[in-house]
């Protein structure tokens, strides 16, 4: 963990938890926690050179990271391009418009950002198995990491197929798939994927 993480907090209540145990949501209203970090002490320290030469993915922002980086974990994630946009700039009146191509990630969205460190804060914590809920690029990472990092995953679909239709990364042991009325569990993967789906263009707060 970066010695510039000071504490855990609630994105909607502000409670704040120690970085050093495992938590999953915020246990006074059930919201996402949020790491917070001692920017203070890292401005008196930290200057642009020192990303010169570093690994390129998001790793390379390692003080602002909540957990170490180690290549065993990592699938090299980040580190996309920004592709100029000239003909919608200027139908927008922006002429410097450039959008960034998330689906380069591994397993084609943004969602490999977040989960690379929730995997791996998890597996340092010693925890076996992870999950959650998604309607697809989620659930991809999530199987993606959790294969990569030697845990078992289930996620959740929200119902139907459309979910599980969408993923298309492989899994490690015990990875399995689950919906309100589909129940898919099963030990082997998921099941494979339209090339298409692959290459979403994701909008969101990746950067
Ligand atoms: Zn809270």
């Amino acid at each position: 963990m970066s010695e510039y993480v000071d504490r855990l907090v609630c994105s909607a209540c502000g409670a704040a938890f120690a970085p050093e145990s495992l938590h999953t949501v915020c246990t006074h209203c059930g919201k996402p926690l949020l790491v917070s970090y001692r920017l203070e002490a890292l401005r008196g320290r930290f200057r642009p050179e020192l990303l010169a030469g570093r690994v390129r993915s998001l790793w390379r922002y390692a003080e602002v990271l909540p957990v170490p980086f180690d290549a065993a974990r990592s699938l090299g994630e980040g580190w996309t391009p920004l592709l100029p946009q000239p003909r919608v700039g200027r139908l927008l009146g922006m002429p410097n418009l450039y959008v960034k191509d998330e689906s380069l990630n591994p397993g084609g969205s943004f969602k490999a950002r977040g989960l690379v460190m929730a995997v791996a804060a998890a597996a340092l914590r010693g925890v076996q198995q992870v999950g959650l809920a998604s309607a697809g690029n989620a659930a991809g990472a999530l199987a993606l990491y959790a294969a990569r990092m030697g845990l078992s995953a289930i996620v959740f679909f929200t119902g139907g197929n459309a979910g599980a239709g969408r993923v298309g990364v492989p899994t490690g042991r015990g990875a399995g798939a689950s919906g309100a009325r589909h129940h898919r569990r099963g030990g082997g993967g998921f099941r494979s994927v339209p090339p298409r789906a692959s290459r979403r263009v994701q909008c969101g707060d990746a950067s």
